[in-house]
């Protein structure tokens, strides 16, 4: 599946805020955002005001980023957010919360989203015992999510393991054990991110 391989601190510029997609460096002065705040491409550019398609093309493009998809993958998951019963922008955040790369994240087993995706392309997580390698998968209440049992004596891991995690309250995590489970689906209030979602809304609704 095709996604974005350029630099993702451009994505933050291009957003004009922080979309935390390079792990620790993006709580430190080395963030290109606190260190270039200028839109990429324009040397020294102001941000133009936006018109109202302006503000919820960006909010789209923003969400997106923040989790790492390309525009079919976020689209389709759009459609089936439609299709669902109850508050369309809430169920997309949900299904969005709950692929299998966001997970590993929110338990604190990978820096960042996109390093999640890239751990479980690698193979280093299983699923309820078994082995699960498709970051797009959607966890459901009741799933373990687990280091794989080759990849717990890495470097990487060990380091992991040696830190204490505060996971959202939808999930459990034992850092020791290198394992977390899905105790309930995400609501709205446990995203903590600076979404609007009605944007996106109007957006798709044009
Ligand atoms: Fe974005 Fe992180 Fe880069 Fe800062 S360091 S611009 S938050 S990806």
């Amino acid at each position: 599946m095709a996604r974005y391989t350029g630099p993702s601190c451009r994505l933050c510029r291009r957003e004009g805020e922080k979309l935390f997609l390079k792990g620790e460096r993006c709580y430190t002065d080395k963030c290109a955002l606190v260190k270039r705040a200028t839109v990429p491409g324009h040397h020294g550019a102001r941000r133009s005001k936006l018109s109202n398609y302006g503000v919820q093309l960006r909010e789209k493009q923003k969400v997106k980023r923040f989790y790492g998809l390309i525009e079919g993958q976020f689209k389709k998951t759009y459609n089936r957010a439609e299709k669902m019963d109850g508050i369309t922008g809430e169920n997309l955040l949900r299904l969005l919360e709950l692929r299998f790369d966001n997970v590993v994240y929110r338990l604190g087993l990978a820096e960042s989203r996109k390093e999640a995706r890239q751990l479980v392309v690698h193979g280093h997580f299983k699923i309820n015992g078994k082995k699960a390698d498709i970051p797009s998968m959607e966890l459901r209440v009741g799933d373990v999510v687990e280091v794989a049992d080759k990849s717990k004596s890495s470097a990487k891991f060990k380091a992991i393991a040696e830190k204490s995690v505060t996971a959202p309250k939808w999930l459990e995590v034992d850092t020791d054990k290198l394992v977390g489970k899905l105790v309930a689906e995400p609501t709205r209030e446990d995203i903590d991110l600076p979404i609007e979602e009605h944007l996106i809304i109007e957006l798709y609704s044009r």
